[in-house]
């Protein structure tokens, strides 16, 4: 099974439980446009090589298509439309003006030289400028895509349209018209989604925290959830991973990282692997790292009282039915990571307004929406009687529903 055929399987197992008109139904099983563009890029050898790039624009329906653009040397068409398609939930999940949609190269980028990765970045633009802006569609980072590489793109775009407004790629450095509070948008998202639900899954008021990962997600969930006065009791890289009962500071798990290259030798802490780390028992479990971590193969081994998806796909869907099953609540992707998406609106809005917000009021607003979010989803799995991903994906299905009548 490709990622898009599990993506519609998650689809199928919604519409089980929340019935959506017949033209929705049509519309969600394919995207509005997939398009697939040849990149010439001269290397610095002065040859030409052509890299194949992807622009997915998923759904329309509640506004300009929305998603981010992946490099990564396993990129296809397939990965794409699910990530759009997910985009196009997530973005109704957290009731922002935007559809849904995704991006990608299939490059490693740590082959290319920085002259060859802004090369690449602007032959993106050049080959898809003319499908994107500011009401039509507008991508940001995702998966090896930074904030240096969306401002090439902004400039490319500029330098090719002439619009001047900078709100077509999000994502972009604070001095180019990026937002405040963008680069931790996602980790403290989850940190609000998790405050608003965790009475209701009976968690106590301190909880043991496991993160997989610890990059831009994984590292500032692991310190917001800190300063709240939980312990953070594991926490992993791709090596390897670190616990310590006493709990882990993750500001000194992050310095020494940068000065060891590793967490092996991490003070008064035992090595861990990975797979282990998954296993722990803990309040809090949040992958954020990669998809596919917990699987049928690892869920009956899951020990802790509640998952908190900050990766996307992290958890496969006969391993949800484990979980399900163990009375192991999983707080999905769509809604647990859907930060990052939100502060990005938040950005586009400051650009087109030509307003700059503080770090304060924007993570009031992002805390706002989250809160108010994650009740809604907690509500809808309740009347369905189902569980928190089908309660998600039907809260956005029925506001997919209304915005397809209203262009009736
Ligand atoms: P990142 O590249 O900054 O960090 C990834 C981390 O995962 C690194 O610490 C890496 O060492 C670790 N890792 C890689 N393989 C691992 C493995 N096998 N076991 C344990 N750790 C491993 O990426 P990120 O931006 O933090 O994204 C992480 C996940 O969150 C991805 O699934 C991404 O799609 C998702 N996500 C990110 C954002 C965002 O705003 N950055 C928003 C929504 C979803």
């Amino acid at each position: 099974m490709n990622q898009f055929e599990g993506a519609q399987l998650q689809l199928g197992r919604a519409l089980k439980v929340q019935h959506i008109s017949d033209g929705l139904r049509a519309r969600l099983l394919r995207p509005e446009r997939e398009l697939t563009v040849a990149i010439p890029v001269t290397m610095d050898d002065d040859t030409t090589k052509i890299f194949e790039g992807y622009r997915v624009q998923y759904s329309s329906l509640r506004g300009p298509y929305k998603g981010g653009i992946r490099y990564h040397p396993d990129a296809d068409i397939n990965e794409v439309k699910a990530l759009g398609f997910w985009m196009t939930m997530k973005c109704a999940v957290a009731d922002i003006a935007m559809g849904g949609g995704k991006g990608g190269i299939t490059v490693n980028p740590r082959e290319l030289s920085k002259r060859e990765l802004e090369a690449l970045s602007r032959g993106w633009v050049k080959a898809l400028y003319r499908d994107l802006g500011p009401e039509q569609d507008v991508p940001a980072p995702d998966v090896n895509t930074t904030p240096e590489i969306m401002k090439w793109m902004a400039n490319e775009y500029e330098k090719l349209t002439g619009d001047k407004r900078n709100a077509t790629f999000t994502g972009k450095p604070l001095e180019n018209g990026g937002s405040e509070g963008r680069g931790i948008a996602t980790g403290a998202g989850g940190f609000y989604v998790f405050e608003t639900l965790r009475k209701e899954l009976g968690l106590p008021e301190e909880v043991s925290v496991v993160i997989q990962g610890m990059g831009n997600v994984g590292g500032n969930a692991a310190k917001i959830f800190a300063e709240h006065g939980h312990k953070i009791l594991a926490m992993s890289d791709s090596k390897g991973g670190i616990y310590a009962e006493d709990g882990l500071d993750p500001d000194a798990v992050e310095k020494y990282k940068k000065e060891h290259g590793s967490l092996k030798g991490f003070p008064n802490s035992k090595q861990i692997s990975n797979e282990k780390l998954l296993e722990l028992k803990c309040d809090v479990l949040i992958p954020a790292a990669l998809e596919n971590q917990i699987t049928k193969k690892n869920a009956d081994k899951i020990k802790t009282k509640i998952v908190l998806e900050l990766a996307n796909g992290p958890t496969s869907t006969d391993a949800d039915d484990v979980l399900f099953k163990k009375n192991i609540p999983v707080i999905p992707d769509i809604l647990a990571n859907s930060g990052g998406v939100v502060v990005s609106t938040f950005e586009w809005e400051q650009n087109l307004k030509n307003e700059h917000w503080s770090e304060k009021d924007v993570l009031t607003k992002l805390r706002t929406l989250l809160n108010r979010e994650s009740k809604n989803v907690f509500d809808m799995s309740r009347k369905l009687k189902t569980d928190l991903r089908r309660g998600a994906f039907a809260l956005a299905l029925t506001r997919l529903d209304k915005a397809l009548e209203a262009k009736k």
